[in-house]
């Protein structure tokens, strides 16, 4: 049903790519960033509330086609129908049924809540795609709570000493989920320029998120950035970290992933009574020997795309 290619994941029978890396006709995008939404595509297809985030990224004139959860497109005999992966705002699983087969591909998800990204549901299929950025036994989450809590506990303590806190995050995702769980009665929470605009576009589309002016040296702020202690916030004294999955083993900040952790990677394919994996990203071939000595048939899908939002 779908096979990589050197434009990326493509079902022949639609004739339609999965976050294609060059120019294709037809493209589906599972969600917002930049890694799976690349420019030049002629018509794309995505969640509803990913269609403002591609006009953002890509340019006012991108064509996109938006449909809610579970909706089902019909093309060429194949039923094609997003369901929600819980990675970010928009973020959506692509299921694809022809002739009785029924294939799914996860795109970026995680398992943990999100305040803006409805909660994954596993899907019935016959062949799971799934990423396995994270898919190693070590990489397991606290829960948001305590990543939450520490974070907090971090900015009091800066703020109490006279020096600014600096949260190096993902405009995308990890900048909301962190702005949401801040105790804002610390002090102000602020933002960079491209965090800034992403909450600017957020806000417009509709969604709520608390204010985020841009820093200009607050008493007491919260630095929300993308691109970490830049000129301006080196003005000031500071102290920054980091929000990552990477942190269970680079260990200089804080614990938060919008992926999936290998216990809930786990239930996940075991949830979708599928018959086959296919592994991409990260850890495939260590998750593609684990489910073959459990009789699971696995395999590794070659990508060409590199992470940049774990
Ligand atoms: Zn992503």
């Amino acid at each position: 049903m779908l096979v990589m290619t050197q434009r990326g994941l493509y079902c022949p029978a639609a004739d339609v790519y999965v976050d294609p890396v060059r120019s294709v006709d037809r493209a589906i995008i599972t969600h917002g960033h930049s890694d799976h939404a690349r420019r030049g595509m002629r018509a794309y297809l995505c969640h509803h509330h990913t269609g403002p985030i591609l006009r953002h990224r890509l340019g006012g004139s991108v064509q996109t086609q938006g449909i809610a959860y579970g909706e089902s497109v019909v093309i060429n005999g194949v039923t094609i129908s997003l369901h929600p992966a819980g990675h970010i705002l928009g973020s959506a699983q692509v299921r694809f049924e022809h002739r009785g087969e029924v294939w799914v591909v996860t795109g970026d998800y995680k398992r943990q809540p999100d305040p803006l990204a409805q909660a994954f549901e596993p899907v019935r299929c016959h062949t799971f795609i799934t990423e396995t950025t994270f898919g190693l036994p070590v990489y397991q989450w606290p829960s948001s709570d305590v990543a939450t809590t520490a974070i907090n506990t971090w900015w009091r303590a800066n703020a109490d000493a006279g020096l600014v806190s600096v949260i190096h995050a993902y405009s995308l995702g990890k900048a909301q989920r962190v702005l949401l769980g801040l105790d804002l009665g610390i002090g102000p929470a602020t933002a960079d320029g491209p965090v800034h605009d992403m909450h600017h576009m957020l806000r417009q589309a509709g969604h709520v998120l608390p204010p985020t002016p841009l820093f200009t040296g607050q008493h007491r702020a919260i630095v929300i950035s993308s691109t970490g202690a830049n000129s301006e916030i080196r003005r000031y004294r500071h102290r920054s970290a980091g929000v990552s999955g990477w942190n269970v083993t680079r260990g200089n900040g804080f614990v938060m992933s919008d992926h999936v952790d290998w216990p809930d990677l786990m239930r996940t394919i075991e949830e979708t009574s599928c018959e086959r994996v296919l592994a991409t990203h990260g850890f495939s071939s260590i998750v593609v020997r684990h489910l073959r000595e459990r009789g699971l048939q696995a395999d590794e899908l070659h990508d060409v795309v590199e992470r940049s939002d774990a």
